[in-house]
Order: structure tokens, then C-alpha cells, then sequence
């Protein structure tokens, strides 16, 4: 019995949380998961006198002159001790102690506003059992004065719209002293809840029959049967609530009419408010132990919802610097991650670098205009001005130079070229490879932040890569390869003089033949340093670049964000604000889901 109290506190908590957060009910809702109680009837029947009498407690507006306008959702919560008090979703944080201020506030709140949504009140006693009751609005049959037409078909549907709901058990209330078969309380339930299973017929109003009538053939269940036995009940009349009769005094009384009377004496054990209450609480009992499975399935399916929904928004991030700073350093790590993928293969991308050193750069190298640097006009040129005043005696040593030199001026462009090819597909990457780091998507300021460090990084490298590849180009007119020369100066000079010996006079020094030697010469050994940079200048590239940006793209930025300020690091990890609340919220009512889970869990449900 205990652990069914703790279960329905339970529901009773998480449906209180709901309302809270914002569920108010609805298809779907935990509110639909326990049973409610509603009282129909026509106005002035008793319902609110027979909630009270249920609940124990005198907080509702009774009497001939107030009409309960909306309905009034009562969620009663047992507590183990305590003072009792009541609370209003209108005004939450607002404990009333006091019964009659309760009544005063539910009666002013019914007036200050009269439309269609429901007022909610939390009870909070030692005295009750776990519970939402719901008051209604009377049934009407004519409207009257000042209201419209369409009211009697509007509280209808409205009483009808609570009713309906398969988890709703009906207390419909007939007075006594009108006849049975009219009533609007007993033709509605037999509309929604055919087989009578959860109604309720209460039998109000004994007190005032005509006298030498009673309701025996109703409450023995003659005139019209129900699942449930009849209840009869005797509430406070409107001079005893004038008189201020307390509740516990108006039961006593109720008993005595009962024990006393000689038409009911013999019903006396199965009549009266108490009784009625019992009844009440075994059903609810059933009603509730039936429901269990579908509750665990509901509150189950609603967490693997809640989860799913705070996957797709990202998880909370911890409040202190020390959670933060992880946060982002788990955030860099899985931007590195998917970056290296895109260069090691994984992710596309990281071709496009071979591409530079396969297509690109030779591509260019052979677009170098060495044609006509090393024409016979450019030759002649420079190794005459290299001469001076003396025309070279045996080889134009500094004529040679000249034109080797400024010959592999021209690998400078390539050689840069590639550098920058390479520097901007790894920028790219950086790009792409943010977009596609899951984890970044919530943090706008910590993806520019993560990619102006990586930008920033990759122009240092590029830098370095630069220098690297023009200090290649430099060795290379340096130091000429000796062995190339020494080979040439062994060459006879064959072509312009077929029949000559070593011993012939030297030949032209500026003719044709000797000039184009000389250029084709040089053009060899260019061809020679091209071959040797079209292999060097990737090495490099790769070496200053690509395996840099592998290695130590993002550590200046770890560096830098480790010495920084929680303020800082909240900064950076600053989100849109709606949907840092909207995770709150699911995160909150996750919680409370997960554990009302593991209270059921706890208790053991047979
Ligand atoms: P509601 O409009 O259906 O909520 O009915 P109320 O509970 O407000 O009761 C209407 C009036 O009928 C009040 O003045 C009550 O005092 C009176 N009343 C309700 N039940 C009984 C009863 O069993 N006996 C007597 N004598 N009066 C009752
Ligand atoms: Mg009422």
C-alpha cells in the first residue's frame, strides 16, 4: 500500500514538474498516464460540496450563487507530515495555509479571468491521498440572462472534453431531489464510458427529499443500474456553510443522518462521504497498478526522446573553468582529427596537395621561358658582356655563370607558387574540416576563433616553407655542380671545325656554333638543377607545410587558450542563448524522467 502511495506521489511529482516545465498535459503526456476524478452535474447538484467532503478540506466556492466558470484542476499530494498548504500555478511560490484564503484566491481567480484554460491548484496534506480532482462547470439546460446561446453546448463539450479521456473516473452527481432518469450527470457518462466502468453515481441532497419519498430504488441499484454501487451522500447545506460548519462536523453528521434514518439505516456502512472516498481510493488503486506498464513505457519513451532531442542540441557544458577548457580542447582534438583524415586520406581533399607537385608545379617548370633566355642573341649578350674588354681565352667561365645564375633565377616563381598551391588547400581544409566538426556547430565564436588560429598557423608555415624553397633555388647557383663542367671542358669541340686538332687555333669566340654550345650547355644543366628541384621543392613544401599543419596546427592555440580566464573560455564558448535555455529545460526534465525511472525501478512493481 505504501509503495502504490509512492507511485502515484510519484506521478504526481513528475506531472507537477511538467506543468512546471511547461507540459500541460495532452496526448502523450504523463498528465494522461494516472487516473483523474471529475465531478459532472448539473449546476448547484453538489459537485464542489463532494469534492471537498473527498478531500476533506473546505477550499472550494460552494453555493447557489457561484458557478464554477472553468475547470478547476485540484492535484492533491499526500505528504507524510507537515503542515497543509496549497499552491496555485498562477502564483507559484505562494504557500496558502489557510483554507478559507485558498477558497477565496480560487473563487477571485475564477473571476479575474473566464476562459477556457484551466485553473490549476496543488494541495499539499497529510489528509489526502494522491489525487488530481477536477471541478467542472454545471451542466446547464436554458443560458440565461447575459450569457450567450452557445454556452450550454460550450460547457458540454468542455465537461465532456475531460470526461472522455479513458483515465478520467466520473463521479456523476444527481441530487436527490430531482428525478434520476433526467439526469445530465448519468446520460452524459453512459455516453463516454458505455459499460459504467469508471462512473460513479452519487446520490447528493438525501436531506432535502420530499418527505415519505427516498432514493432507495436508486441507490440499491433498481431504477437504474450501474457497475458501481450507488453512493448516497448528505453535504453541508448552504445555512450550515453560512454557520460555518467545519468539515469533520458535517461528517459526523452525515453519519448520523445515515445511522439514524429509517429508510438507509440498513445502506448506513455504504453511504456518506467516507465511504464514498474509500470506494474512490481502492478504484484508484486498480486503475493505477493496471496502468504501471504503460507508465514505465511512457516515461521510457520519453526519456529515449528527451536523449535524442539533447543529442541533436549538444550536451550541457559543465558551469567551471576546468569543464570548459576541456570542452574546448575536446572540441580542437575532433576538428584535428577530421583535418588529418582530409591529408591522410579518410576525408577528400588531401590529393589536391599531390595534384600541386604532380601537375602544377612541372606544369610550370616547363613553362619557364629558358627558350629564350638561352637564345642565341640573349647568349651572345651575356657572355660578351661577361668578357669585358678580353674575350675569353678557353671556356667563358663568367659568362657561364651569368647565364646559369639568371637561368635559375626563373625557379623562383614555381618554387613560391607550389608554396602558396599547398598553403591554400590547406585552408580550405580547415574550412571544410570545421564545418564538418558536429561538436563545433552549437559555438559560432569557437569555430572562428578555432579557425583564425589555424589560418594564422598556416601562414607561419607557409612563411618558413617560402624561405625554405627560395633558399633551395639559391644552393643551387651557389655551388654549381663541378662534375657537369669538368665533363664539358674534355668534350672536343666537334661541329664547327670537322677536321680540326687540339693544336688549332681556338675557334671563334663569338661565332654561332660556339654560342649555341655554349647555350645548350647551360640548358643542360638546367635541366639538370629543374629535375633536382621538381623533386626537392615537394620535400620541402611538405616537410615546412603539410607535415606541420599535421603536427602543430592548433598548439600556439592550445597554449593560449590554456592560460586563459573562465571568463574568457565562457566567452568563446558562448551559444545562442534560446538554445542554451531549451537544453536547460530538456536537461531538467530528462532528470526528473530518469528519476522517476529508477524510482519505479526501486519500488519493484509486481
Ligand atoms: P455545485 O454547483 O454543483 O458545485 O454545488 P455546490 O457544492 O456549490 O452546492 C450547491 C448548494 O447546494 C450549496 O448551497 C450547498 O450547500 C447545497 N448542497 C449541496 N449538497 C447538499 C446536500 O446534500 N444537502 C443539502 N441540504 N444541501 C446541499
Ligand atoms: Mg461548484
Amino acid at each position: 500500500m505504501a509503495t502504490m502511495e509512492s507511485l502515484i506521489g510519484l506521478v504526481n511529482r513528475i506531472q507537477r514538474a511538467c506543468t512546471v516545465l511547461g507540459d500541460h498535459g495532452g496526448e502523450g503526456s504523463l498528465w494522461e498516464a494516472l487516473p483523474s476524478v471529475a465531478v459532472v452535474g448539473g449546476q448547484s447538484s453538489g459537485k464542489s460540496s463532494v469534492l471537498e467532503s473527498i478531500v476533506g478540506r473546505d477550499f472550494l466556492p460552494r453555493g447557489s450563487g457561484i458557478v464554477t466558470r472553468r475547470p478547476l484542476v485540484l492535484q492533491l499530494h499526500k505528504m507524510e507530515s507537515g503542515s497543509e498548504y496549497a499552491e496555485f500555478l498562477h502564483a507559484p511560490r505562494r504557500k496558502y495555509a489557510d483554507f478559507a484564503a485558498v477558497r477565496k484566491e480560487i473563487a477571485d481567480e475564477t473571476d479575474r479571468i473566464t476562459g477556457k484554460s484551466k485553473q490549476i491548484s496543488n494541495v499539499y496534506s497529510p489528509h489526502v491521498v494522491n489525487l488530481t480532482l477536477i471541478d467542472l462547470p454545471g451542466l446547464t439546460k436554458v443560458a440565461v440572462e447575459g450569457q450567450p446561446e452557445s454556452i450550454v453546448r460550450d460547457i458540454e463539450d468542455m465537461v465532456r472534453s475531460y470526461v472522455e479521456k479513458p483515465n478520467c473516473i466520473i463521479l456523476a452527481i444527481s441530487p436527490a431531489n430531482q428525478d434520476i432518469a433526467t439526469s445530465d450527470a448519468i446520460k452524459l457518462a453512459r455516453e463516454v464510458d458505455p459499460s459504467g466502468e469508471r462512473t460513479f453515481g452519487v446520490v447528493t441532497k438525501l436531506d432535502l427529499m420530499d418527505k415519505g419519498t427516498n432514493a432507495l430504488d436508486v441507490l440499491e441499484g433498481r431504477s437504474y443500474r450501474l457497475q458501481h454501487p450507488w453512493v448516497g451522500i448528505v453535504n453541508r447545506s448552504q445555512a450550515d456553510i453560512n454557520k460555518n460548519v467545519d468539515m469533520i462536523a458535517a461528517r459526523r453528521k452525515e453519519q448520523e443522518y445515515f445511522a439514524n434514518s429509517p429508510d438507509y439505516g440498513h445502506l448506513a456502512h455504504k453511504m456518506g462521504s467516507e465511504y464514498l472516498a474509500k470506494l474512490l481510493s481502492k478504484h484508484l488503486e486498480s486503475a493505477i497498478r493496471a496502468r504501471i506498464p504503460s507508465i514505465v513505457a511512457l516515461i521510457n519513451k520519453t526519456i529515449d526522446e528527451l536523449e535524442a532531442e539533447l543529442d541533436r542540441l549538444g550536451r550541457p557544458i559543465g558551469a567551471d573553468g576546468g569543464a570548459q577548457l576541456y570542452t574546448i580542447l575536446e572540441m580542437c582534438r575532433a576538428f584535428d582529427r577530421i583535418f588529418k583524415e582530409h591529408l591522410d586520406g579518410g576525408r577528400p581533399g588531401g590529393d589536391r596537395i599531390y595534384g600541386v607537385f604532380d601537375n602544377q608545379l612541372p606544369a610550370a617548370l616547363k613553362k619557364l621561358p629558358f627558350d629564350r633566355h638561352l637564345s642565341l642573341q640573349n647568349v651572345r649578350k651575356v657572355i660578351s658582356e661577361a668578357d669585358g674588354y678580353q674575350p675569353h681565352l678557353i671556356a667563358p667561365e663568367q659568362g657561364y655563370r651569368r647565364l646559369i645564375d639568371s637561368s635559375l633565377g626563373y625557379f623562383k616563381g614555381p618554387a613560391e607558387a607550389s608554396v602558396d598551391a599547398v598553403h591554400f588547400v590547406l585552408k580550405e581544409l580547415v574550412r571544410k574540416s570545421i564545418g564538418e566538426t558536429e561538436e563545433l556547430k552549437r559555438f559560432p565564436t569557437l569555430q572562428s576563433d578555432i579557425a583564425a588560429a589555424a589560418n594564422e598557423a598556416l601562414e607561419r608555415f607557409r612563411d618558413d616553407s617560402r624561405k625554405t624553397v627560395l633558399r633551395l633555388v639559391e644552393m643551387e647557383s651557389a655551388y654549381l655542380t663541378v662534375d657537369f663542367f669538368r665533363k664539358l671542358s674534355h668534350e672536343p669541340d666537334k661541329g664547327s671545325n670537322p677536321g680540326s686538332t687540339p693544336n688549332t687555333p681556338a675557334p671563334d669566340r663569338y661565332g654561332d656554333h660556339h654560342l649555341r654550345k655554349i647555350g645548350s650547355n647551360v640548358s643542360a644543366y638546367v635541366g639538370m638543377v629543374c629535375d633536382t628541384l621538381k623533386n626537392t621543392i615537394p620535400k620541402a613544401v611538405v616537410h615546412c607545410q603539410v607535415r606541420e599543419a599535421k603536427r602543430s596546427l592548433l598548439n600556439y592555440f592550445y597554449a593560449q587558450v590554456g592560460g586563459r580566464e573562465k571568463k574568457q573560455l565562457s566567452a568563446m564558448l558562448d551559444e545562442d542563448p534560446t538554445l542554451m535555455e531549451k537544453r536547460n529545460t530538456i536537461a531538467k526534465r530528462l532528470e526528473l524522467y530518469k528519476h522517476a525511472r529508477d524510482e519505479i525501478d526501486s519500488v519493484g512493481w509486481k
